[in-house]
């Protein structure tokens, strides 16, 4: 077996299991894993019918997005994975969608303010807009790369789609989930034209305490993660 076997397989499980409950559609959207304990990560080849996917052909890159294995040529992303990677220790897992209703939303630049407890617990202090820049570009990156920092797993590409991410890729398929699942009820919430209520702010504050307390756990190496 080879050393990125693993990883390779969890990006083609991740991407099937996803494309079946219709968060990824067509080619849109790409998935990537962290190599652990390696300056890489394993990453959806770009523009490939994820049911027709086999580990094969997954590419594996470092850090400054050298190709280390994989015959296809890699995600248009690649840079924004790597970069999230160097930015965030804790996640390991990077998730890009184009899901309809986290898409609806970045349309009309509407941040998901904290509307449930497991999405503070999960998703972070709220879901907030990163800023429109072409796709597969320097500036999608660099802009990408200052956003995550505010520790949150899930945001919203203006006129693009979502992203999640995740201390393993279970953890980040279930992020896209839930984004799917605020992002729906916002937007009906919104169209009833009622004012649309939060949960109280302590409570928000304690359930995203428990998030930071697992990625610290993750970057020092005590939460187990769905790597090696
Ligand atoms: P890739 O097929 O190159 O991953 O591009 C899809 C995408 O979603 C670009 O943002
Ligand atoms: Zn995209």
């Amino acid at each position: 077996m080879g050393a990125y076997d693993s990883y390779k397989k969890q990006v083609v499980e991740t991407a099937q299991s996803l494309t079946r409950k219709g968060y990824l559609m067509a080619t849109g959207g790409n998935i990537s894993v962290r190599v652990l304990g390696r300056n890489a990560f394993a990453i959806t080849p770009s523009n490939y019918d994820y049911m027709k996917m086999t580990p094969g052909d997954v590419c594996i890159l470092d850090f400054e997005l050298r190709p280390l294995e994989g015959q296809l040529p890699p995600s248009v992303e690649s840079a924004m994975h790597g970069a999230i990677y160097q930015a965030r220790p804790d996640v390991n897992a990077v998730v890009h969608t184009h899901q309809v209703y986290a898409s609806a939303l970045s349309l009309i630049k509407s941040p998901i303010p904290t509307l449930f407890d497991e999405q503070a617990r999960f998703l972070g202090r709220s879901v907030e807009i990163i800023p429109y820049a072409p796709s597969g570009t320097g500036f999608l990156r660099d802009t990408v790369a200052k956003h995550v920092k505010t520790h949150n797993n899930a945001f919203l590409m203006q006129n693009h789609g979502a992203l999640c991410l995740g201390h393993d890729v279970e953890r980040a398929e279930h992020n896209v989930e839930i984004l799917e699942k605020c992002s729906l009820a916002y937007l009906l919430a919104i169209c009833s034209g009622k004012s649309v209520s939060k949960i109280p702010l302590a409570v928000r504050e304690i359930a995203f305490s428990k998030l930071r307390k697992d990625q610290k756990k993750v970057e020092q190496g005590i939460l187990e993660t769905g790597g090696e």
